[in-house]
C-alpha cells in the first residue's frame, strides 16, 4: 500500500538511497518507495566544531553522503540517478554530538550521558536531484532535518551494561536503538518515532509534496492587516530570501567541478531559510502556523552577527583560548582570574563562546573546541588571532560610522582615529610599532590560510623569478617557493614593513631563495622578474595610484612576462558575500575598492596584458594570472 501518493511520482524515476542502515530502507520499503541501495562511501569525518548548529553537521553529511553516491554512479554509469537520498542521525545532548560508539567503552559513556536526562535526536535528510550534462552531473540539493526529543529513564550500571552486552548499541547513533531492546531505556519521546529510529517519512512525504505539488501561486490570499504582518508578509520576504540565498549558494566551490544549486522550484509554500556553514540555503519547509509567526532566520543571523563577532574577538583579545589551550578545563572563576576580569562578565562570555561552539561546557568546566583550537590560539599554526585583533581594534571602530561613510562616500579614519589619512599606511597602520606589528600580523595570519589556494590556482612552473610587491612578511614567497622549485622570489615592501620581518619567517625551512628589499613601489625603482604579484594591494588605492603601478610594471615586462593579481573579486550577482562585505570596508577605511572580473580584465588590458584568467579559489582570496604581450 501507497500511503503518500507523492511517493508514486517517484515510481518511474531511479531512486537511490545512499545509507547502508537496514532501519531506513525498511521505513522507505514499507512507505511503498522503490529505491536500490548504494552505501555511500563518504568519511563521516566533518569537522563538527565547524558547524554552528548540530542538525547543521547532519544536514551537511547527509548532503555529502548523496552527492558521493551521485557523483560516483555519474562516472561509472555514465550518467547519474534521477535521485539520490542521504540521511544522517545524530543525538545531542550537553551541546555534545554522538554518532555509533566505537567500542563497549566508548557505548558506555554514551548511554551514560544519556542517563535519565532529555536529549536531541536530529536526522538531517538530503533529496539530490541529479541531471546530466554530457558527462557533467548537475544536482538540485534540497534538505530538511528533524528534531525529536527523547527522555531516558534513571538506569542502573548493571542495566547499562546488560544493554551493552546485547551488542545492540554498536552501529546505533548515541548507541542505542529505540526500535528493539533500547525502546526499555525510554521513558518518553517527543515528536516523529520514526526519527529516532533514523529516517523522519512523514517529513519526508511533506517534503515531496512540496516538491512536487508546489501550490498554485493563486492560492495566496494576500490579507490586510492593520498591524500585524499579513502571513503572505512573510511568504514573500522569504522567496526573495530564498533567491538571494541561492544565488549566494551557487557560489559555493564543492566537489570537483559539479555545479551545486540548492532551493525549490517555483512556489514552495511555507518556507524558513537557514544558512548552512557553507553559505547554503536550508528551505525547511512546514505547514504549521508556528513557523510562519517565527522571525525569519537569515535575519536573526544577521541582527545577531555583530554581537557573535564581538564576543569572539574580546575572547580572543583577553586570550581566553590561549589559556584553554591543549586539553585545559577551568572553571568560569578560574579564567577570571587568568584573564584579571569579573567572573560574572567571564562566564557569560564563555558561555556565548559555547553557544557559538568555540568552547565545549562539561562538569570539569570550559574547554577549547577543535575549531578554536587550530584558528583562535594565538600560537597555534592557522591562527586567526592577528587577522581578529585588526579587525576588532582597526575594522570595528571604522564600521560604527558606516552609515556615515555610506553618506559621504568617503573613508571614516578621521572619525575613528581622529585623523585624516593621506597614505593608508604611513598614516594609518605604520603609525607606531603597536599598530604596524597588528597589521602584520593580521596580513602574516590571513595569508597563512589562503596562500596555497593562491599559490597552486594557476600552474606557475614556467617562471623563474618573480616579486611580491607589497609582499609584507613574505607569507606567499614562503609557499611559492615550496611549490615551484625552480622559482627565486623578492619580497618587495616599505622599509617600516622589511625591517620587523624576522618574527615571521618559518623555522626549519629553507628560505634562501627568498630576498626581501625594501623600497616604495610608487617612488622607488622595482626588482626586475618574470612574475609579478600583486596580492591585496590594488584594493587599497584610488585609481590614480593603480595606474601610476600598473603602467611602471607593465613597463618593466617583456613579453610572456606574468602578473598575478590576488583579490576578492565581485561577482555580478552578489554570490560572494565576503567579497562584497570585504568591498564596504574598503568604503570605510581607505580610498580604494574591490572590483569584478570584468573590471580587472578591462584594467589590465589597459596595461598591456592579455590572456587574463581568472580562478575563484572559493577561499577569501581570488586569482587572476595574466601575460604581457
Ligand atoms: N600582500 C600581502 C597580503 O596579501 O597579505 C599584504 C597586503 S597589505 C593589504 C598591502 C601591502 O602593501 C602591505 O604590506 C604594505 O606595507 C604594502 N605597501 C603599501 N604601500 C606600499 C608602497 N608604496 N610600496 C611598497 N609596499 C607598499
Amino acid at each position: 500500500m501507497v500511503l503518500c501518493p507523492v511517493i508514486r511520482k517517484l515510481v518511474s524515476k531511479r531512486v537511490v538511497l545512499a545509507s547502508a542502515s537496514p532501519r531506513r530502507q525498511e521505513i522507505l520499503s514499507s512507505a511503498g518507495l522503490r529505491f536500490e541501495v548504494v552505501p555511500s562511501r563518504f568519511k563521516e569525518t566533518l569537522d563538527k566544531a565547524s558547524f554552528s548548529v548540530p542538525y547543521e553537521y547532519a544536514m551537511e553529511t547527509a548532503k555529502q553522503k548523496a552527492l558521493e553516491v551521485a557523483n560516483r554512479m555519474n562516472v561509472k554509469d555514465f550518467r547519474p540517478p534521477d535521485v539520490v537520498i542521504g540521511a544522517d542521525t545524530i543525538v545531542t545532548v550537553d551541546g555534545l554530538i554522538l554518532e555509533k560508539p566505537t567500542d563497549k567503552q566508548d557505548a558506555y559513556n554514551m548511554l551514560s550521558r544519556l542517563n535519565g536526562k532529555v536529549h536531541s535526536v536530529f536526522t538531517g535528510v538530503t533529496i539530490v536531484h541529479c541531471s546530466s550534462k554530457g558527462n557533467q552531473l548537475e544536482t538540485e540539493v534540497f534538505k530538511f532535518y528533524e528534531e525529536t526529543k527523547v527522555k531516558f529513564s534513571d538506569l542502573s550500571e548493571e542495566l547499562l551494561w546488560e544493554y551493552i552486552h546485547s551488542g545492540e548499541p554498536m552501529d546505533k547513533a548515541g548507541g542505542y536503538g529505540i526500535q528493539a531492546l533500547g525502546g526499555m531505556l525510554v521513558e518518553y519521546v517527543h515528536g516523529d518515532f520514526l526519527n529516532v529510529v533514523g529516517f523522519p517519512l512523514n517529513h519526508f512525504c511533506k517534503k515531496l509534496v512540496e516538491l512536487y505539488y508546489p501550490p498554485p501561486k493563486d492560492a495566496i490570499h494576500h490579507v490586510k492587516h492593520d498591524s500585524i504582518p499579513s502571513v503572505e508578509t512573510f511568504e514573500v520576504l522569504s522567496d526573495e530570501e530564498l533567491g538571494s540565498s541561492t544565488q549566494r549558494n551557487s557560489n559555493v566551490k564543492l566537489q570537483g567541478d559539479n555545479a551545486f544549486s540548492s532551493g525549490a522550484p517555483g512556489s514552495l509554500g511555507k518556507k524558513e531559510i537557514h544558512q548552512d556553514t557553507m553559505g547554503e540555503p536550508v528551505v525547511k519547509c512546514s505547514g504549521d502556523m508556528e513557523s510562519l509567526t517565527k522571525f525569519p532566520s537569515t535575519l536573526v543571523e544577521l541582527l545577531d552577527g555583530f554581537k557573535a563577532s564581538k564576543a569572539m574577538f574580546v575572547a580572543c583579545k583577553l586570550k581566553v583560548f590561549d589559556l584553554l589551550k591543549g586539553k585545559a578545563h577551568l572553571k568560569a572563576k578560574d579564567v577570571a582570574d587568568h584573564i584579571s576580569a569579573s567572573v560574572c562578565g567571564t562566564e557569560r562570555l564563555l558561555d556565548s563562546c559555547t553557544a557559538l561552539q568555540l568552547l565545549k561546557k562539561t562538569n570539569q568546566g570550559y574547554s577549547n573546541t577543535g575549531l578554536a583550537e587550530k584558528y583562535l590560539v594565538s600560537d597555534s599554526e592557522y591562527s586567526l588571532h592577528g587577522y581578529i585583533m585588526h579587525a576588532n581594534d582597526h575594522v570595528w571602530p571604522l564600521f560604527t560610522h558606516l552609515e556615515s561613510a555610506v553618506k559621504e562616500g568617503t573613508n571614516q579614519n578621521h572619525r575613528a582615529f581622529g585623523k585624516n589619512v593621506q597614505d593608508l599606511f604611513q598614516d594609518s597602520y605604520y603609525h607606531s610599532m603597536e599598530t604596524k606589528l597588528r597589521f602584520m600580523n593580521a596580513m602574516h595570519s590571513i595569508m597563512k590560510l589562503t596562500a596555497r589556494d593562491v599559490a597552486t590556482a594557476f600552474d606557475l612552473s614556467r617562471f623563474r623569478s618573480a616579486c611580491d610587491l607589497g609582499g609584507c612578511t613574505g607569507t606567499l614567497a614562503q609557499v611559492l617557493i615550496q611549490e615551484y622549485p625552480n622559482l627565486k622570489v623578492t619580497v618587495f615592501d616599505l622599509p617600516d614593513v622589511i625591517e620587523n620581518v624576522s618574527g615571521f619567517q618559518p623555522t626549519g625551512q629553507d628560505t634562501s631563495r627568498i630576498t626581501f628589499t625594501s623600497g616604495d613601489f610608487f617612488k622607488d625603482n622595482i626588482p626586475e622578474a618574470d612574475l609579478y604579484i600583486l596580492s591585496r594591494v590594488l584594493h587599497d588605492w584610488p585609481d590614480d595610484k593603480i595606474d601610476a603601478l600598473l603602467s611602471k610594471i607593465s613597463d618593466l615586462c617583456t613579453p610572456g612576462s606574468g602578473l598575478l593579481l590576488n583579490e576578492m573579486v565581485l561577482d555580478d550577482k552578489n554570490r560572494n558575500r565576503s567579497a562584497w562585505l570585504q568591498s564596504l570596508n574598503m568604503l570605510v577605511q581607505t580610498e580604494g575598492k574591490e572590483r569584478s572580473s570584468y573590471e580587472y580584465r578591462c584594467l589590465l588590458e589597459q596595461h598591456g596584458f592579455r590572456n587574463v584568467k581568472i580562478v575563484q579559489t572559493g577561499s577569501l582570496l581570488d586569482t587572476i594570472l595574466c601575460t604581457k604581450c
